[in-house]
């Protein structure tokens, strides 16, 4: 069974992000529910830094105040009207964004505000506070001349807006709702990271955790909110370069993580190599920037967004290519990367309108890098179904090799039973027992409810051997009703398998697998194996079959050529009885048995008459087909286990096991008589011959077979003597020379 690959992880991605798109636009709705400032207020930015005048537009309740870096303490003129309060009115605030400011205050005529530290947020100000908010005297009204001094600030971009107390609450609020959608998302999927690595094992689980925490550490020190939590909070000393640092890092093992993901490696050795380089170098940087050292702010602020933006690019790139190869996900994970790239640098080249909403300005790029990550997450939880596949792959292979060792032990043990069974036995019982072994070695392998072997006209026999034995009833009726479809497949010579239906029946009931046993023509021979249910026979299994059958039809033809060889070596060719040396041989086997059961054994020697006067009158031929004749039809009167063999020229001798001098009379008149009665047709002429036997009975354990062939062949003589066609019985002892022969 090969396994199949799992897609389960396509309708999980799917959810997935259908999950954060719902999470997304709930945060959203809920941002932009909160977002309607209570009163519009109208903001006159008089001058940048540099004198400008600045016009962020008639109506716009957002100032952007350009930021830059250096010790030097900037001061922004802010202007704007603020339309008189009533009694039940909340109060006014100026809400600037959390930009990185080593201190940010307002400063009026005779009015500061408390000042503010990025690195060192005040205990009031919210855990995911998105702003820093200063409450104007509750009596301002009219027109209101303010200077926003920072210091030491990266560069970008503050957003200023004046609201009511309520409105600037509901605004942190809106910025704490996204912020804690981006850490729990970030957070989510390295717990998720940390499971699969535990589960699967792969490195790449680990690197995919480092990026994700490495990201939401940059994110946390970006927005502000590591300084708010104990311990993280220590990162403040470093101040921006800390900041800067963590976001390299992150950068760094995103991109590692990414080459990863893609197997750059594998495909692009040259490239992943370049990558390690480039990460090494973000690392090494972000080393540099944690050492502190004078001027390095300001060297980092400058090249940093140019390395972020080139480390975006080369992740867009990685990722194209990757999804050029149908790597999974690789598209998704190239567009979000690009989108992070455009939500965080548009601001920075105008993409967005100068009106869109700081909060979604500033948490918009961070939310498309949790899509980002959470797309990645799910294409590497694919990995998990790929390692499964890879697992499922190699426990299938270990488990193909281990049948296949079984079977190769099977093949051999069967083979070994073949030739040690076969070797010993008698045509007729060879192919039998070969079918039986057959049945025997297969079944432990191949798992059936019955198994068949049904053979005709294999090597002359026709066998039925069924396995278990209680459904050879079954197996006779299937094969009688059947026999021509059998015939037409076994001699097709081709191993199928078939569904069996019943007629009284619904569905498949069995399958059955037919093996064709190789009988020479006209014979033919099937293998029916037969298991109930659909469950179909392996390939494996069939194979097996047909191995072992093949192992049996040549232990058969073995072992029958070697029977034939042996009786070709024990046989006498023109008659097919024994010949003399085999005769002899059993002349010594019958006198020991005949020693040792303490049994007569008795000896006729059978000469036809006046043989040569056939040959001269007839011919040779005529004289073999005599032989022939002669020696047949003694055969066929003789009893079980009586023996038959050619002495020479036309005698032949007859030894009778357990039968004594009046048994073996009767037998040797039974023989005279049966020759006297053969007509043999010879060339058109029908012969009748007749034959003369001595009979001697083994006189006990002293005498030798020889000794009694002897006093039969002298017996034979007398026979002989007597006037041939007769039976003369040898005495214990012939008397001179002349009572032995004629
Ligand atoms: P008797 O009654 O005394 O036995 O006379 P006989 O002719 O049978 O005796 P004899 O021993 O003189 O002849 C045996 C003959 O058998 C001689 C030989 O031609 C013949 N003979 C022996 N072997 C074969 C054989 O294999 N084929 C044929 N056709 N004849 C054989
Ligand atoms: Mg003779
Ligand atoms: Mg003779």
């Amino acid at each position: 069974m090969t396994p199949t690959r799992t897609d389960g992880a396509d309708w999980l991605y799917v959810v997935g992000l259908v999950l954060l798109l719902a999470l997304f636009a709930a945060g959203m709705a809920l941002a932009f529910k909160a977002a309607q400032p209570e009163v519009p207020v109208s903001i006159q930015a008089t001058t940048a830094d540099d004198g400008t005048p600045v016009d962020p537009g008639a109506g716009s309740q957002a100032l952007h105040v350009p930021v830059h870096p250096g010790g030097e303490v900037m001061a922004t003129p802010l202007s704007f009207k603020l339309p008189p309060s009533g009694e039940s009115d909340a109060r006014w605030v100026v809400w600037v964004s959390r930009g990185v400011a080593d201190t940010i205050a307002l400063e009026g005529a005779d009015w500061r505000s408390p000042t503010r530290d990025f690195f060192h947020p005040a205990p009031t100000a919210g855990v995911l506070a998105s702003g820093y908010v200063f409450p104007l005297p509750g009596d301002w009204s009219g027109d209101v001349q303010l200077r926003l001094e920072m210091r030491g600030a990266m560069p970008g971009s503050v957003r200023v807006r004046v609201l009511r107390e309520g409105a600037a609450l509901r605004l942190e609020q809106r910025g704490a709702v996204i912020a804690a959608f981006i850490y729990g998302s970030l957070l989510m999927l390295t717990l998720l990271m940390l499971a699969l690595y535990s589960a699967a094992r792969d490195r790449i689980f680990l690197v995919f955790c480092s990026a994700n925490v490495l990201a939401l550490l940059a994110l946390a020190a970006i927005n502000g909110h590591l300084y708010q939590v104990p311990l993280l909070r220590a990162m403040a000393w470093w101040r921006g370069q800390g900041l800067w640092a963590l976001g390299l890092l992150a950068a760094g093992a995103a991109l590692q993580l990414l080459s990863r993901y893609a197997s750059t490696q594998e495909r692009h050795p040259r490239v992943a190599r370049w990558v390690d380089g480039y990460c090494l170098l973000l690392g090494l940087l972000a080393a540099v920037c944690l050492l502190g050292w004078e001027g390095t702010l300001q060297w980092i602020v400058t090249a940093g967004p140019w390395l972020v933006l080139f480390t975006l690019g080369c992740g867009v790139l990685l990722a194209a290519e990757a999804a050029r190869r149908r790597v999974r996900l690789a598209g998704p994970i190239a567009i979000t990367l690009l989108l992070v790239a455009v939500a965080l640098y548009g601001g920075e080249i105008g993409f967005f309108a100068p009106g869109t909403d700081p909060i979604w300005l500033h948490y918009g790029y961070q939310m498309v890098l949790v899509v980002f990550a959470a797309t990645l997450a799910v294409g590497m939880v694919d990995r998990v179904g790929v390692y499964r596949n890879q697992r499922d792959e190699d426990r299938q292979a270990r488990a193909d090799s281990e049948m296949r060792m079984r079977h190769e032990t099977a093949r051999a043990s069967l083979s070994d039973a073949l030739q040690s069974n076969l070797q010993t036995l008698g045509p007729g019982d060879v192919e039998w027992t070969a079918l039986r072994l057959l049945l025997e070695h297969l079944l432990p392998h191949v798992p059936v409810e019955f198994a068949a072997a049904v053979a005709h006209g294999f090597q002359g026999h026709d066998i039925c051997m069924v396995m278990p034995r209680s459904a050879q009833a079954e197996v006779d009726s299937l094969v009688a009703t059947r026999r021509l479809q059998l015939k037409r497949e076994a001699v097709k010579r081709l191993s199928l398998q078939q569904p069996v239906t019943a007629p009284d029946r619904d569905g498949i009931i069995a399958t059955e697998a037919l093996v064709p046993l190789p009988i020479h023509a006209p014979g033919w021979g099937m293998l029916m194996l037969r298991r109930s249910g659909e469950q179909r026979f392996l390939d494996e299994e069939l194979a097996l079959a047909e191995e072992m059958v093949r192992l049996v039809m040549v232990n058969v033809e073995q072992a029958l050529s070697a029977i034939n060889l042996r009786r070709s070596a024990e046989l006498d060719a023109l008659t097919g009885t024994f010949n003399r040396r085999t005769i002899d041989q059993w002349l010594q086997r019958c006198f020991t048995d005949a020693e040792r059961n303490d049994q007569a054994v008795s000896v006729l020697f059978v000469d036809l008459d006046h043989f040569k006067r056939i040959n001269d009158d007839y011919g040779h031929a005529c004289g073999d087909q005599c032989l022939r004749r002669v020696a047949a039809t003694l055969h066929q009167s003789l009893s079980a286990g009586d023996l038959l063999g050619r002495y020479g020229g036309e005698e032949f001798i007859v030894i009778l096991p357990g039968r004594g001098g009046a048994a073996a009379r009767v037998a040797g008149e039974r023989l005279r008589q049966a020759i006297q009665d053969l007509r043999i047709e010879c060339e058109g002429r029908t012969l009748e011959v007749t034959v003369s036997i001595g009979l001697a009975t083994r006189l006990g354990p002293d005498e030798k077979p020889a000794s009694t062939v002897d006093r039969a062949d002298k017996a034979l003589y007398a026979a002989k003597r007597e006037g041939r066609n007769c039976v003369r019985v040898a005495p214990a002892v012939f008397e001179g020379r002349t009572g032995g022969t004629a």
